[in-house]
């Protein structure tokens, strides 16, 4: 008998700027039946961002508590903030009949690959044409401080390598073309 978890999933997984959000986005518009898992961090909410939809934003002593009480599928340290899935999140969305997609990294998305079943997650990794574009976007996107970037950048060298470990990989270059791609390959998922 497994004890991997039932519903089904979709995992997007990329280095910070290579486009997940934006794609992810365009995904939740466009499809009703898929809803966006909130994570939760530490990191500060950005300019726009509102607490219990891109993220619930807790202090360090309150995702600690949730670590200890198990609320986590998964959570990992990135550049110098901890993320993290809600179990209860996820299980939620599955409850209503909803596929949760998960924007997270790749750690993390490596992890939830060992938890659910092969038939009920689907991971995509979302590939930048080139690290010049990548940090051209994070740094137009305005989000990060140098030091952030450069941390960014340099995790980015290390994910990249695990791109093969995932279901999928798309390269973000025109927006349209990846989006379709991915919009293709998840529709076919979820109506397997
Ligand atoms: P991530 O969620 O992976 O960190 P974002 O979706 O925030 O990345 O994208 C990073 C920046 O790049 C944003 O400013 C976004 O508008 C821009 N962007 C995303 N995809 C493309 C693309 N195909 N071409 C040009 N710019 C893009
Ligand atoms: P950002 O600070 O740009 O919103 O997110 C930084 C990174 O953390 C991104 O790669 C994002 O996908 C990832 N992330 C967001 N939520 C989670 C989560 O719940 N778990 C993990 N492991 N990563 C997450």
């Amino acid at each position: 008998m497994s004890n991997k978890k039932a519903g089904k999933i979709i995992v997007i997984v990329a280095p910070s700027g290579a486009g997940k959000t934006t794609i992810a986005r365009k995904l939740l518009a466009d499809n009703p039946k898929i809803k966006f898992s909130t994570s939760a961090t530490t990191r500060p909410p950005r300019k726009g961002e509102k607490d219990g939809r891109e993220y619930y934003f807790l202090s360090e002593e309150e995702f600690s508590r949730k670590v200890k009480e198990d609320d986590f599928l998964e959570w990992e340290e990135y550049s110098g903030n901890k993320y993290g899935t809600l179990q209860s999140e996820v299980d939620k969305l599955v409850e209503s009949g909803y596929f949760p997609l998960l924007d997270i990294e790749v750690k993390g998305a490596l992890n939830v690959q060992r938890i659910y079943e092969k038939d009920s997650l689907i991971s995509i990794f979302i590939k930048p044409p080139s690290m010049d574009v990548l940090k051209e976007r994070l740094a137009n996107r305005g989000s990060e401080t140098d030091e952030s970037l450069s941390r960014r950048l340099e995790r980015a060298k290390i994910e990249l390598q695990h791109a093969e470990d995932f279901d999928y990989s798309v390269v973000n270059d025109d927006l349209e073309t990846a989006y379709t791609e991915v919009k293709e390959i998840i529709e076919s998922f979820i109506t397997d």
